[in-house]
């Protein structure tokens, strides 16, 4: 490590350290531009900044989370096994544990994986260390303009290798909501993917953006949605009109993320996924078939970005059954 690198590292732990709170976030965007510059193959750089944030006691902030998804897979492992030692002296390294066990839960024993809440769910799949396989929509220009920080912005996620098609995310729908009166927004149609995604059914997804509830629409042949009973209920929330078009492409999830957090990914990583695992506002939420009690597959899910907003900030989720052609939208936020 370079003396220049290792002053920076000095320096950023300085700053997080640094009191009072009230001049933090100034200190905080000094960081981040320190950081930025070593997202790019700084592995090392980040490791080692991890590491004296740890032992100086910065370690809980989301920046020196955020780099946990930077390192390169040598320095991730070494990270799950600095960590475990970390545990086993009793340093509370809980929140950073759990970014990396969610990149790498190979490296974790059962009873670890088990107290974090984000695996709540794990031993529920056939395979519990293999998530089933899920797609990423990557934007044509990137991560959405709604976010500011470089840790964010250049997360993975958000880079994926796409393959065409392309198909446009966003804009208006082309009914309107039966309880409310407003438009839908055009969520995606999903239709000729060249069969990279498996057998998806052809759906054209639209959404009423002012229901809190679960809101279930039918979809005739061409895949053309119709919401049916029961509505969602009157409120007094109104979300502002969806304009925003973006245009995205699929690319199949890597093994590192295939399982995402909505508590420490929202607005911080790419949660625009089709399939795989849903990322959990408030904890598993599989709707049934309206007057059935069969339980929906889960299809996709949009996060509060990119001209989407759910609830007071959350995530939609877009559940189908295949037989009744029925797709039912659940929102959940915060
Ligand atoms: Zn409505």
């Amino acid at each position: 490590m370079s003396d220049t690198k290792s002053l920076e590292i000095e320096t950023v732990v300085r700053l997080l350290s640094k009191t009072p709170r009230a001049t933090r976030s100034a200190r905080y965007e000094d960081c981040s531009a320190i950081v930025a510059r070593h997202l790019k193959d700084g592995s090392e750089f980040l490791f080692a900044l991890i590491r004296a944030a740890i032992e100086a006691g910065v370690h809980q902030t989301n920046l020196i989370e955020d780099s946990v998804s930077f390192l390169d897979d040598a320095h991730l492992a070494r990270l799950a096994f600095f960590l475990q030692a970390e545990v086993k002296r009793g340093v509370d390294v809980e929140d950073l544990l759990a970014h990396v066990a969610l990149q790498v839960p190979e490296l974790f024993p059962d009873s670890t994986l088990g107290s974090i809440p984000d695996f709540e769910d794990w031993r529920t799949h056939d395979d519990p260390r293999s998530p089933p396989a899920c797609h990423h929509f990557i934007f044509e220009r990137g991560a959405p303009s709604d976010m500011s920080f470089p840790t964010h912005r250049n997360h993975p996620t958000w880079h994926l290798p796409a393959t065409d098609p392309s198909f446009a995310i966003g804009g208006e729908g082309t009914t309107t909501c039966p309880a409310c009166g407003n438009a839908l927004a055009h969520l995606v149609t999903l239709d000729d993917l060249g069969g990279q995604a498996g057998i998806l059914p052809r759906l054209r997804l639209e959404t009423c953006r002012d229901s809190l509830e679960p809101t279930y629409y039918y979809h005739d042949v061409t895949g053309v949605p119709t919401q049916v009973a029961p509505f969602h209920s009157p409120n007094d929330f109104t979300s502002e009109p969806a304009n925003r078009k973006s245009i995205a492409r699929l690319a199949r999830t890597p093994q590192r993320w295939l399982r995402q957090s909505y508590g420490i990914s929202n607005s911080r990583q790419n949660l625009f996924r089709l399939g795989g695992l849903p990322s959990w506002v408030q904890g598993p939420q599989f709707p049934r078939v309206p007057g059935t009690d069969r339980e929906m597959k889960f299809l996709l899910q949009f996060d509060s970005l990119a001209g989407f907003f759910w609830g007071s900030g959350g995530m939609l989720y877009v559940f189908w059954d295949e037989e009744s052609r029925i797709t039912c939208h659940v929102p959940q936020y915060t």
